[in-house]
């Protein structure tokens, strides 16, 4: 069909967003309604349904062992252990219920997941691995979030295929990595942001294929440089030992130096790499991708993605979400699914709508927590004549009984779950990460807000009396209760307060010659998460005012194509006007850095 652009007012923040033809086209392949949330509003919506951080002491409502889970204690939901819910003595339709077309879909399915029991926290075909979730075929790994093949990876959210790694998110490929971000087939490498391919080094930002490197920014291919600067191998040698990071007070100058130089160098506008025909930032091997953010290996002719790949197609807003899946919509956490809509937490799907927590299902709606199930509505089992004949009058009945929430919005077929139906708090939910608020401006949205447990430990080491080197660390410290730099003052990080280190942690570190963090795992994750972009893009013009930055603190190296004046051009990107950094269009960038 040939559709129009069309402006909707967003349900929620009332501001204007712009639905496309090809967007139009999108929802009519997949038979939805075109939304009413904006894209923005429809992924904090999905955040607010993922829960990594927040843990709880709680007892298995089905064998009575005590369990780490996402579940505080008093909330109304059944909450089995792993192995319990993984076993055969129960089965989702047992909580089958009709649909009642007296009450609205959205009410229904809530009333249905309360009673329904929750894993304590996901994860699936994974040995001794604690405190994880999300995880799938991984072992030996603790406090670790969405997690894929890895092994021995400690405080790591999203690590693909890595081993013997800490304190890294979004990695894929790492063997010995610490303090990566976004960065993929790195070996021994620490403190690298947006780098692939690096051996032997440390703080590095969008360098790729560099060994032998320190402190170093938009390097291709080299070795032996230091804060960008080349040396020969016998000088690096003698040079590096100056830059010992077992030594705290060495790793904080270094940082500071390594800082400087990232804001004196100009960034490109989007961090793009062998990507055709896309929009957004920190896209990898990808093509056809528009407003996607951090979407790697094989996501194609996509939109509002964020966090997803490993071969995602044709799909629209989708967070956490991929590894050979296609057709997803307003999907988080799901894998190896076709045609599935508004669903979290699950994978293996074919034709499932408004459901969650589903393995290896096909023809579900509105079903919580069943594995291996066809043609099921609410979780009670129907025949596939029943099935086909009953979805057309549930979708109708959705449309002309939609749910209201408190304020007002209104949820009907084609729109996400309503926040006040979210399982966790703002600041227990990944919102926090990416769109942090404080109590009370959460508070004002009318999002529930959730007081951190009292603590009952009581810390035992200070941060200031922690040695200084790592070879002076005594087997000791594997006893102590650590205090938090942050110590939950001011800190609106889900700050623990206090931290252990465990016993491979400190062989680790030791290993590696790295000094002891100074804050816990939240805050550690949460200071990473400060060096990327948000999900969002912002038009701008080219910082190149023709022989140096605007700001006068990058000198050009080369003539530009636009001589000695200003660079006309402009982009969309993620990097605000309100940020340090010198933002340069691809030919000024190129023209410097290759
Ligand atoms: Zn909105
Ligand atoms: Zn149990
Ligand atoms: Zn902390
Ligand atoms: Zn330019
Ligand atoms: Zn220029």
């Amino acid at each position: 069909m040939d559709y129009k652009p069309q402006n909707v007012i967003c349900q929620n923040c009332k501001t204007q967003f712009t639905i496309e033809p090809e967007d139009f086209n999108f929802y009519e392949k997949i038979k939805v309604p075109p939304p009413t949330f904006c894209p923005e509003c429809r992924l904090t919506g999905r955040l607010l349904n993922i829960m990594e951080r927040t843990l709880y002491n709680d007892i298995c409502d089905n064998c009575g062992k005590k369990i780490i889970s996402h579940f505080s204690p008093e909330t109304s939901y059944k909450v089995f252990c792993s192995s319990c819910w993984w076993g055969d003595s129960w089965d989702g339709t047992e909580y089958g219920k009709d649909y009642d077309f007296n009450k609205t879909f959205f009410e229904q399915f809530h009333e249905l997941r309360k009673i329904v029991p929750c894993q304590a926290m996901n994860m699936k075909n994974s040995t001794d691995c604690k405190y994880c979730s999300g995880i799938d075929r991984c072992k030996n790994c603790v406090y670790v979030f969405s997690g894929l093949q890895s092994i021995n990876c400690y405080y790591c959210v999203t690590p693909i295929f890595v081993k013997d790694s800490i304190d890294s998110d979004f990695i894929i490929n790492g063997d010995h990595v610490y303090e990566a971000f976004n960065s993929n087939q790195n070996y021994n490498t620490k403190f690298a942001y947006f780098s692939d391919g690096s051996l032997d080094s440390a703080f590095l930002f969008n360098c790729l294929g560099c060994s032998n490197c320190f402190g170093c920014v938009n390097l291709r291919n080299q070795k032996y440089c230091i804060f960008n600067k080349q040396y020969s191998k016998e000088e690096y040698q003698k040079e590096i030992q100056k830059w010992d990071l077992g030594d705290y007070k060495i790793v904080q100058k270094a940082e500071q130096e390594f800082m400087k130089l990232f804001y004196k160098t100009p960034k490109h506008f989007a961090n793009i790499i062998n990507s055709t025909n896309v929009i957004g930032d920190n896209i990898k091997n990808s093509r056809n991708c528009k407003i996607c953010f951090s979407v790697f290996n094989g996501v194609e002719n996509c939109k509002y993605i964020f966090y997803s790949g490993l071969l995602l197609k044709d799909s629209y807003d989708v967070t956490l979400g991929g590894d050979t899946s296609e057709l997803l919509y307003q999907a988080t956490g799901s894998t190896r699914c076709q045609k599935a809509f508004f669903v979290r937490a699950s994978s293996n799907l074919v034709d499932v709508e408004y459901s969650e927590n589903l393995y290896n299902c096909s023809n579900c709606f509105g079903c919580a927590k069943l594995r291996h199930k066809k043609y099921c509505i609410l979780n009670k089992q129907y025949s596939k004549e029943e099935y086909k004949k009953l979805i057309p009058k549930i979708k109708e009945h959705m449309m002309n009984v939609p749910y209201k929430d408190k304020d007002g919005r209104i949820y009907k077929y084609g729109d996400y779950f309503p926040p006040e139906h979210s399982m966790w708090a703002y600041n227990e939910s990944l919102i926090q990460q990416y769109f942090p608020l404080k109590k009370e401006e959460v508070k004002k949205c009318n999002f529930s807000w959730h007081n951190p447990p009292e603590r009952d430990y009581q810390i035992t080491l200070k941060t200031k009396d922690l040695p200084n080197h790592i070879k002076d660390v005594d087997d000791s410290v594997l006893n102590e209760i650590i205090e938090c730099e942050h110590n939950g003052k001011e800190c609106n990080q889900q700050c623990s307060t206090a931290f252990r280190i465990l016993p491979n942690e400190l062989q680790f570190y030791r290993q590696m010659n790295i000094t002891l963090p100074r804050l816990c795992p939240n805050c550690r994750h949460y200071e990473r998460l400060k060096k990327i972009n948000p999900p969002k893009l912002w038009h701008r013009k080219c910082m190149c005012n023709g022989v140096e930055s605007y700001n006068k603190e990058y000198k050009n190296t080369i003539k530009h194509s636009h001589g000695d004046s200003p660079c006309m051009n402009e982009f969309e990107t993620a990097i605000s006007d309100e940020r340090r950094e010198i933002v340069y269009c691809k030919k000024c960038y190129q023209a410097e850095f290759v």
